[in-house]
């Protein structure tokens, strides 16, 4: 980085997730509106760029924390939901999943067609499992 670039981001607070974020944002609206060559939708890619520009030139650094946390929350929310529907999809052929219907705990059982008794191993609970396919 050149040296007035070092000394002007001083003391600001930078590129984090949550712009990283919102720079995919702009790009996806920036691309939608290359086919409908909109007005209205060319100032909505203007909002996420200028908040961009806006919380990296902040010196508010810990609001802008905040905000990276509350957005890194959401965002892990969401890759776990993901990244479960994944791995039940890769198991499709040995394992199936159940939820427990005394604690909600989700249990990861074998594959095998029929009824089964299924213990859970959070509360000791047994529940019918019926397994079709
Ligand atoms: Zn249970």
């Amino acid at each position: 980085m050149p040296n007035w670039l070092n000394n002007f981001m001083y003391g600001r607070y930078g590129f984090d997730n949550l712009s990283r974020f919102m720079m995919i944002l702009w790009f996806a609206i920036a691309f939608i509106n290359l086919f409908f060559k909109s007005y209205i939708l060319y100032a909505v890619t203007l909002i996420p760029a200028f908040l961009i520009l806006f919380r990296m030139l902040s010196r508010n650094i810990i609001k802008r924390r905040a905000e990276n946390a509350r957005y890194q929350a959401i965002a892990n929310k969401t890759g776990a939901w993901f990244s479960f529907r994944r791995q039940k999809l890769r198991e499709i052929k040995t394992h199936r999943y159940r939820k427990c219907p005394h604690c909600s705990a989700v249990l990861r059982l074998p594959r095998k067609t029929g009824v089964h008794t299924a213990l859970c191993p959070r509360c000791k609970n047994r529940f019918e499992v019926k397994i079709v396919l």
